[in-house]
């Protein structure tokens, strides 16, 4: 691990508790107060070890702690003694219960806040730039990565925390005993130093469970909505076995890891330990030390290796999971790079009231040389119906996702009622466009519920006119009628009628463009026919767009396009 891995981690993480300063502090500070009453407990009990091993076993120490109970105005007795050390044990149960509850609390918010941003900043990208990134990929990151990046930070709050106590503690014991503190102290960053090998290994096995991450959400998207696929072609073994290797290496890399932190961890005791004996065999057979300094050497090194090993592990946790934070602040730093122009949402939305006009359209995408649209002009009145036709992979989609304000041309105009559409007036135009895809999605709830979500404050006669206007009736046969469940595991709807139910969706927000993308190359012609027959209702109240191959509706356009390589063409040269 270099050191700016190292930093950059901490520096992140130090990011992110800046967000919540007060309750940080807070947690901060408990977690200090538990170590420090930790040692307190324990150095009450020196001068009672004195008094009870009736000599000076801890000199400097005990005379130390003697001139605290005096400053206190105590006296130290046995009773006395013991009291304390019970009440500072109980304290100290008390703040560790309070720090544990304010950090689970610190955690989650970081991780939430973190969460909220990244698909707050998917959710504001181009779309040109979420599709050239994996969905699955994101998902990983939203939902198992900041989740892992929660406890990095978590690693990096204790780390710091941990240093505070070592400092606090190291201050109290340089002024008991200087140079063996300074000995120990030494020897820890010495160790800590020797370490960075294994710190190195944990931020590799970081990264690696980032990959391994992210193809077990793949395989999981995949075998989850193919299953009907892998029935039907017999390969559900496949998937299974597919699924169990990523599983595996999770588990492999989890493995490897614990076994990394046990032997930095033990490894970290053991030569603590070797350490403190040599210094005692050294200062026994050669310095002629007296017993009770070197006892109190003991006691430092005792309470000094433990917080080191604590260190230690916590930067350890850290690097691991460092990875999983910068692919939250990655996507987030690149969706946000890919920005969407803001708009105000308080501008009203732009209607089309007299015309649509593409002027010269070029678009390419980013991963792609070729240009998807070359040169495209067209002209489509407002409330008049536009019939685009052309073979697979002609242009179509993308050239829907232009008119639609999805995608900002690489040249070329778009005027809406003559004003040039750009910026943020993208996203106000979106306002006032309706979209059918060939893939429905219903969203998991009812009928209701999918229709509301494009319109909170739809009343019932407009819900009503919207299913009538789309020939969708069918809903209020459904066994709860529009209360019924439908979307994600719910009950099924055939495809027309999924597509009959989109269009109702989209006709209540009374759009000034609706676009319907091949709705019906996977229908039957009954479907078809009462499509068309609410297409045909539709006519002059909108600006209608029907992208597709099939022959169908062109009875009832009013322009028929032909799209053939990104260009139009008269139908002269259509083959
Ligand atoms: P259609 O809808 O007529 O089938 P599309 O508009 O989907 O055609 O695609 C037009 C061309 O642009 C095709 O060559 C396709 O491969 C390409 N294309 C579509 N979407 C993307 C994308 N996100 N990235 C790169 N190329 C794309
Ligand atoms: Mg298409």
């Amino acid at each position: 691990m270099t050191g700016l891995q190292k930093w950059e981690g901490l520096s992140a993480s130090i990011q992110l508790f800046s967000r919540q300063p007060v309750f940080s502090g807070v947690v901060f500070s408990l977690t200090i107060l538990g170590m420090l009453t930790d040692s307190l407990g324990l150095i009450t009990l020196v001068p009672l070890l004195d008094a009870l091993m009736g000599s000076s076993v801890s000199s400097a120490l005990s005379v130390k702690v003697l001139a605290w109970w005096q400053a206190l105005g105590l006296h130290p007795e046995l009773t006395g003694i013991l009291l304390a050390f019970i009440f500072l044990m109980a304290l100290r149960g008390v703040v560790r219960i309070a720090k544990d509850v304010a950090a689970t609390r610190l955690r989650a918010q970081l991780t939430d806040d973190l969460r909220n941003e990244a698909l707050a900043a998917l959710m504001d990208a181009e779309w040109q730039w979420l599709g050239n990134h994996k969905r699955s990929d994101q998902a990983n990151m939203l939902l198992t990565e900041v989740q892992r990046a929660g406890s990095g930070v978590f690693a990096a709050l204790s780390l710091l925390a941990t240093s505070a106590a070592f400092l606090a503690y190291l201050f109290v014991a340089v002024t008991i005993e200087p140079l063996t503190t300074a000995f120990a102290a030494g020897v820890g960053g010495l160790m800590l130093m020797l370490f960075s090998k294994l710190r190195h290994k944990a931020l590799d096995l970081g990264q690696e469970q980032l990959s391994v991450h992210r193809r077990l959400h793949e395989n999981a998207l995949e075998s989850i909505g193919e299953i009907k696929l892998a029935k039907i072609l017999g390969i559900t073994d496949l998937q299974l076995s597919i699924f169990g290797q990523s599983v595996s290496d999770l588990r492999q890399n989890q493995i490897r890891f614990s076994l990394l932190s046990g032997i930095s961890r033990e490894l970290f005791q053991v030569l603590g330990a070797i350490l403190v004996a040599a210094y005692v065999f050294v200062g026994v057979s050669y310095w002629q030390m007296p017993l009770p300094e070197l006892l109190v050497m003991v006691f430092i090194f005792a309470r000094l290796v433990p917080m080191l090993t604590s260190f230690q592990q916590f930067l350890h946790m850290m690097t691991n999971a460092l990875p999983a934070l910068q692919e939250a602040e990655n996507t987030i730093i690149q969706a946000r790079a890919a920005a969407e122009p803001k708009h105000d949402s308080n501008v009203a939305t732009i209607l089309l009231t007299k015309e649509l006009n593409l002027i010269g359209v070029n678009m390419c995408y980013s991963n792609s040389s070729a240009l998807a649209l070359k040169d495209v002009t067209m002209h489509l009145p407002a409330r008049s119906t536009t019939v685009i036709m052309g073979p697979s992979g002609s242009g179509k989609s993308t050239l829907a996702d232009v008119l639609m304000g999805l995608l900002q041309p690489n040249r070329g105009l778009i005027l809406i009622d003559g004003i040039r559409l750009d910026g943020p007036d993208r996203i106000r135009w979106r306002q006032s466009v309706s979209y059918v895809p060939q893939e429905i999605i219903l969203y998991a709830g009812t009928v209701r519920d999918n229709l509301s979500r494009m319109k909170p404050d739809a009343t019932e006669a407009e819900i009503e006119a919207a299913l009538a206007a789309a020939s969708a009736e069918f809903v209020y046969t459904l066994p709860q009628g529009i209360d019924t469940q439908i979307g994600d595991g719910a009950h099924g709807l055939s495809g027309g009628e999924k597509q009959r139910l989109a269009l109702a969706r989209g006709l209540l927000r009374r759009p000034s463009l609706l676009v319907l993308d091949e709705i019906t190359s996977a229908l039957d012609e009954e479907n078809e026919a009462r499509i068309c027959e609410s297409l045909v209702k539709l006519a002059g109240q909108m600006t209608i767009v029907i992208l597709g191959h099939r022959s169908a509706f062109l009875k009832i356009a009013d322009q028929v396009l032909h799209l053939q390589n990104g260009e139009l063409i008269t139908e002269a040269q259509t083959v």
